[in-house]
């Protein structure tokens, strides 16, 4: 009896595996085309100050229409994406693509906005980096002090020797690089202080209960005072109540970024978003 329940989990197993192959293959075939097919876009998630909800900055976010399977998660291709050096190209149109909409709104006088942009394990190892970012940046005219990099706490402890020299290149050309999905990963307080970040975003999965759970409280207030030991700031990711704002302004945190104050946008509707408050903030 046993061995047939695990003969049937067995079969039940490889069918599902089967079919997410299947898909990730299909996935990957049409990923080689996206681009070409414009099938790819950008969308920005204003990033503001706690004290007084300013926008600071912009994370700009890869979204994928697929024709017949409609819009597919990053949390789905981005993978599928690495797996295949797909995020090369890719991730270097999501460069120039947010580089040209951040010279855009200065070049329309709005009050200065920093563009974060999501770098991946593959890009961020890749040994022409630093000269791409800067040869995006002076082709656009944009100032790299505009412009800041996401890496994930796992990509930069992954082997954070080699990160702390990426980093720095990076650092010596007027680049900004904060690290994503804070708290997630195991970091050495003896590494983070010589990486050149200037930022901490914590990751959302803490935040999400933090007006009731005592450990994520216990993890925010940390990671908050260590960013600000090491002279970092703090940013809040996937803030949506009220009640979690009120937590992370008592606690000092210095921005946050969620669907309180706005889910990511089309370029046009961020454009509206920072005009209204412009205005707001004139009358
Ligand atoms: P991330 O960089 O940590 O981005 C934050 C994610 O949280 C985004 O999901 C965003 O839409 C979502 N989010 C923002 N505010 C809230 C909120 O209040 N509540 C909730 N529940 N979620 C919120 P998204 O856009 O689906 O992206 C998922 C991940 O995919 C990103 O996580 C990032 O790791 C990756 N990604 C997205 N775009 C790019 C890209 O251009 N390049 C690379 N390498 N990775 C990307
Ligand atoms: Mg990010
Ligand atoms: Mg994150
Ligand atoms: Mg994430």
């Amino acid at each position: 009896q046993a061995k047939q329940n695990g003969r049937n989990n067995y079969r039940f197993f490889t069918k599902a595996m089967q079919e997410t192959l299947a898909r990730n293959i299909q996935l990957t075939n049409a990923l080689r085309h996206a681009l070409e097919k414009d099938e790819l876009h950008v969308v920005y998630q204003p990033q503001v100050d706690i004290s007084d909800a300013h926008i600071i900055g912009a994370e700009a976010l890869l979204r994928w229409n697929h024709p017949e399977l409609g819009a597919i998660s990053p949390a789905e291709f981005i993978p599928l994406a690495e797996e295949s050096g797909l995020i090369l190209p890719i991730g270097e149109w999501v460069l120039r693509t947010a580089v040209t909409q951040a010279k855009m709104w200065i070049d329309s006088g709005f009050p200065p906005i920093i563009v974060a942009v999501n770098l991946s394990a593959v890009q961020f190892r890749h040994p022409h980096l630093p000269e791409l970012v800067t040869t995006i940046l002076e082709e656009v005219g944009l100032p790299p002090e505009y412009l800041e990099l996401e890496l994930t706490e796992a990509v930069a402890m992954h082997d954070p020797k080699s990160a702390y020299a990426i980093m720095d290149n990076l650092h010596d050309r007027g680049i900004r690089m904060s690290i994503d999905d804070f708290g997630t990963g195991y970091s050495s307080l003896s590494y983070l202080k010589k990486f050149k970040v200037y930022k901490l975003k914590i990751d959302q999965s803490f935040i999400r209960d933090i007006s009731t759970d005592p450990e994520d409280k216990a993890i925010v207030n940390a990671v908050i005072s260590m960013a600000h030991s090491l002279g970092l700031k703090a940013i809040a990711e996937g803030v949506e109540t009220v009640e979690q704002l009120k937590y992370l302004r008592e606690q000092g945190c210095d921005e946050v970024q969620g669907y309180y104050f706005s889910k990511p946008l089309s370029p046009e509707s961020f454009t509206e978003f920072i005009t209204a408050q412009v205005t707001k903030r004139i009358d």
